[in-house]
């Protein structure tokens, strides 16, 4: 078993992965992998999609890049898709839900217009990631948790807080 445990931290892009995840490294000292940022700085992709805006991942090149790292243990692991990681890299895995006016509001507030807010919307709605979570990992290592509210992200930090701090004591 790992000494500190792995957590994947996904959901729709503006439900609120980079800021729980910062705050969730803050107070537990692991280590916060934004995948987004590192497929940028290490070029861990095959170019950039025009039509999406965005890069176009190189999901191998990035499970070589994490592998000794997420060997290690005490990592959160950021980012808005969870199916292409090998399964036995987490030891959690938290799917963060927005309701669709307030996702909607964030989104714009980023620039997301037409297609992009959209598709994103929808991914909310159908619950996208949590059925993607549900058919990647085991059941019972996967948890969905609202993050609406800054009360909501701070809840949310205190329960994973908890659980990282109980990592390893439990029989
Ligand atoms: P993601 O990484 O999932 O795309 P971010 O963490 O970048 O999302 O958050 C998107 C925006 O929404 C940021 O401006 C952030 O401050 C805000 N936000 C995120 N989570 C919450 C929350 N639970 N309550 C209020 N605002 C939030
Ligand atoms: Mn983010």
């Amino acid at each position: 078993m790992r000494s500190k445990p792995n957590i994947l931290v996904t959901g729709t892009p503006g439900t609120g992965k980079t800021t729980t995840s910062s705050a969730l490294a803050e107070a537990t000292h692991l280590r916060h992998i934004n995948i987004g940022d590192l497929v940028k700085d290490k070029k861990l992709h095959d170019g950039w999609d025009d039509e999406l805006q965005c890069y176009i991942i190189n999901e191998d090149l990035v499970c070589d890049e994490l592998e000794d790292t997420m060997e290690e243990g005490g990592n959160i692991v950021d980012y808005h898709g969870c199916d292409f990681f090998p399964e036995r890299l987490f030891d959690r895995v938290v799917v963060l839900q927005t309701e669709n006016s307030v996702l909607y509001d964030r989104l714009s507030k980023r620039g997301y217009t037409g297609a992009k807010l959209t598709n994103n919307i929808e991914c909310e709605i159908f619950q996208e990631l949590l059925e993607e979570a549900k058919e990647s990992y085991r059941e019972e290592i996967v948890v969905a948790m609202k993050s609406n509210t800054v009360d909501d992200m701070n809840r949310n930090v205190t329960t994973i807080t908890e659980w990282v701090s109980s990592w390893g004591s439990t029989t």
